[in-house]
């Protein structure tokens, strides 16, 4: 099962709920199936409330208003459509050892087929296919006296990606995996009169942003982090393993608004064009009498176009023009609406591309059929020649880590058996991606995991 999510816990003397709900908005691009919050209630009971779609349908105000708490968290859900199942959505919640207990986990476990088989042989009622059902399975069986005692010997059993918000017994707690594939932030509101102040965790700092907090700093790879009135507590729970930041989050996942991983989103986007455009300077110098542009593919191209503009001198075009008002239909996650949507959102400017060498730059081939609409809607609106720039190298590997991607022969290198293969299906004169080295620079050597990319994976 495929995931990609995002998570939130929130400590506000009043109104934790609609912080929460606030920062699931700046969170919609990690999850736009389900959303939910679940916040405590009187003698630490659970109020929560989830819904099906984006957050504005699934969590209407009037019922995140009815949460009256002051520690609260929230998750946003995309999954494959076979999995779209009401239990499904986050947070998850149950009677624990520990008190009552809530999640929402951000990733993916790797180990979960051995884990579902050794908890069905011991009687356990797996009530979802959630992977984060196993975590609490896990914990509520651990045996160990304390909750940090449970994740602890939970990690010792599950192998993957999980940045976790959770409430256990009234307290809320934040927990990242010990090679912190997936991010988590923290970021804090200023002091009242008290000494009190509003402190937040999630996934990007897009979120923080739009909560009204600042990033204080990321949640380190093992560290579990309490939030409250008492303020920040952190513990290093686990021992950070060979890291693994997910590389393809500063790709193409989180918004370019966000700092993840300590890196502003939007500036390794623009180095990944810079350095695209450096591998091009040859083909660049080329005699020709083509007037060249550069055409971000919009949104996720936008960034890396910059850069390969900026680096190449090559100016820069907006000739594909994207409407913001196709609804939530054209965003499910299944092949036919893909296409379909490629269709409705896009649109391209005929004055502008006419007779031109047009170097349309993306940040990723997953399955090559969004590259091959568009490259053929440039062609059809007058484009002399057409250069497909991909700012990352070929996708050839499943992410078992919680980004949603295809099985290793649908992706479109495989299917189609090299690069000049996917060339020649996106029907482009020319086709080149970023080299894994380049990819490297541009995120500054930092040890990411580039398993989508190389096939080695941390876990
Ligand atoms: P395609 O090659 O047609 O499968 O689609 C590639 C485009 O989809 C990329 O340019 C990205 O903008 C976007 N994309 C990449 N990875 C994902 C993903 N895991 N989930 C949804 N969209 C993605």
């Amino acid at each position: 099962m495929h995931e990609e999510c995002g998570v939130i816990a929130v400590y506000r003397p009043m109104g934790a709920a609609e912080l929460v709900h606030r920062g699931l908005f700046a969170l919609q691009h990690r999850g736009q199936e389900a959303a939910g919050i679940c916040g405590v209630g009187e003698d630490n009971e659970l109020l929560h409330y989830k819904g099906r779609g984006l957050v504005a349908e699934a969590l209407p105000t009037y019922e995140v208003k009815r949460l009256q708490t002051d520690r609260a968290i929230g998750h946003v859900r995309y999954s494959t459509v076979a999995a779209d199942r009401t239990e499904n959505i986050q947070p998850f919640v149950a009677t624990t050892p520990f008190g009552r207990f809530a999640v929402a986990h951000n990733g993916n476990l790797k180990n979960t087929a051995e884990i579902t088989q050794d908890l069905e042989e011991h009687g356990a009622l797996l009530s979802t296919t959630m992977d984060t059902e196993l975590l609490v399975h896990l914990l509520a069986l651990s045996g160990e006296a304390t909750i940090e005692e449970g994740l602890r010997a939970v990690a010792g059993k599950v192998q993957g990606a999980y940045s976790l918000t959770m409430i256990c017994d009234g307290r809320l707690l934040c927990l990242r995996d010990p090679h912190g594939v997936r991010p988590l932030v923290l970021g804090a509101g200023p002091e009242d009169t008290t000494g009190d102040r509003v402190l937040a965790v999630a996934s990007e700092t897009a979120a923080l942003k739009r909560m009204g907090l600042q990033y204080i700093r990321e949640i380190a790879p093992g560290e579990l982090v309490e939030i409250g009135p008492e303020g920040i507590q952190s513990t290093q729970l686990l021992k950070p393993s060979t890291p693994g930041p997910c590389v393809f989050e500063l790709v193409y996942f989180a918004r370019p608004d966000s700092t993840v991983f300590g890196q502003g989103v939007h500036s390794a986007r623009t180095r990944m064009g810079a350095e695209l455009s450096v591998q091009d300077t040859a083909r660049l110098n080329n005699e020709t009498s083509l007037e060249t542009i550069v055409v971000p593919v919009p949104d996720s191209g936008f960034p890396a176009a910059i850069g390969y503009a900026q680096q190449s001198g090559v100016k820069l075009e907006q000739a594909i023009i994207r409407s913001h008002y196709v609804g939530r239909t054209f965003i499910l996650p299944d092949q036919d609406s893909r296409t379909h949507s490629v269709h409705m959102k896009l649109s391209v400017i005929e004055e502008v591309v006419h007779g031109k060498r047009v170097v349309l730059v993306d940040d990723s081939i997953v399955r090559g059929n969004t590259s091959r609409i568009i490259v053929d809607m440039v062609r059809a609106a007058g484009a002399a020649e057409v250069w497909m720039r991909i700012a990352s190298p070929p996708l050839a590997w499943p992410c078992y880590l919680g980004i949603d991607t295809p099985t290793r022969g649908e992706l479109a290198v495989n299917r189609l058996g090299s690069a000049e293969g996917v060339r020649d299906w996106i029907g482009a004169d020319d086709l080149r991606y970023l080299d894994l080295d380049r990819l490297k620079n541009a995120t500054l050597n930092e040890a990411f995991c580039f398993g989508c990319m190389s096939g080695n994976y941390p876990v």
